[in-house]
């Protein structure tokens, strides 16, 4: 499985685009959240909108979801035939039909394919176009999904936005690459995590590699030595840092 970071970006973060990422496994190409600019790095790494498979919006947040229009304006001057599928938590079909009509009214009705929508609570394990789903809560403001997904014999974790919760160190077990919220660096922030705590569990659940997106701006561009000398004394697992458009193969 291929995994390239799109962005890596928090919420309001000008230098970064928002956190998006790229599963490819067997031919196939699944979107991890598709936040404001997060549509362009898709459609740039991609080259024809019709390779992409499925997208999962981890939650209600417009840098989580906002990039949908683009995403599909794409799919329309594309010509795209084949059936499409959306995943996220209860409600995503009416949220999706909001930001596309709200952005292009009369978007939806020249599409010439289908949409598929899948639904998840929390807890809830679902097979889409190949890849294995599984979900689990996140503590945030907006009500939030972790996710495990798996194909080829290969497992991620992508925790979307929040703090780790107890539900997380079940499903995020021994995966192969954890995508952690890592907003703060060491201080308890409602609502999200941080890199020691994402450090602790992501050694805690035996995760191969792990990657720390989604950081403040601040913590990103003014406390970058004190990240690094905190990963250089981590044994246990690879932690990488990593900047938009880079690629690890699992
Ligand atoms: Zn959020």
């Amino acid at each position: 499985m291929k995994c390239t970071f799109l962005g890596v970006g928090s919420a309001f973060d000008a230098g970064q685009s928002n956190v998006s990422v790229l599963l490819e496994a067997e031919g196939r190409n699944f979107l991890l959240d598709c936040g404001f600019n997060a549509g362009h790095e898709c459609m740039r790494t991609l080259q024809d909108p019709s390779m992409l498979d499925a997208v999962w919006v981890s939650h209600f947040h417009g840098d989580h979801f906002f990039g949908l229009p683009f995403l599909f304006g794409s799919f329309l001057t594309a010509g795209r035939s084949r059936e499409f599928h959306v995943c996220g938590p209860s409600g995503i079909e009416d949220k999706f039909t909001q930001v596309i009509d709200l952005a292009y009214p009369t978007m939806r009705a020249k599409l010439a394919f289908g949409v598929v929508f899948h639904e998840f609570s929390p807890g809830d394990a679902k097979s889409v176009v190949g890849f294995n789903l599984r979900t689990c809560v996140m503590d945030h403001s907006e009500s939030a999904q972790g996710l495990r997904i798996e194909r080829a014999g290969k497992a991620v974790f992508y925790s979307g936005d929040g703090r780790i919760t107890e539900d997380c160190r079940c499903i995020g077990r021994n995966a192969d690459l954890g995508i952690l919220e890592s907003y703060g660096l060491d201080e308890t922030i409602k609502g999200h995590s941080s890199v020691v705590e994402c450090i602790d569990f992501a050694t805690l659940a035996g995760m191969g590699k792990v990657a720390l997106v989604h950081l403040e701006p601040f913590v990103r561009t003014c406390r970058s030595d004190q990240i690094m000398n905190m990963l250089a004394q981590v044994d246990e697992c690879e932690i990488l840092l990593p900047e938009e458009g880079f690629s690890v193969e699992l």
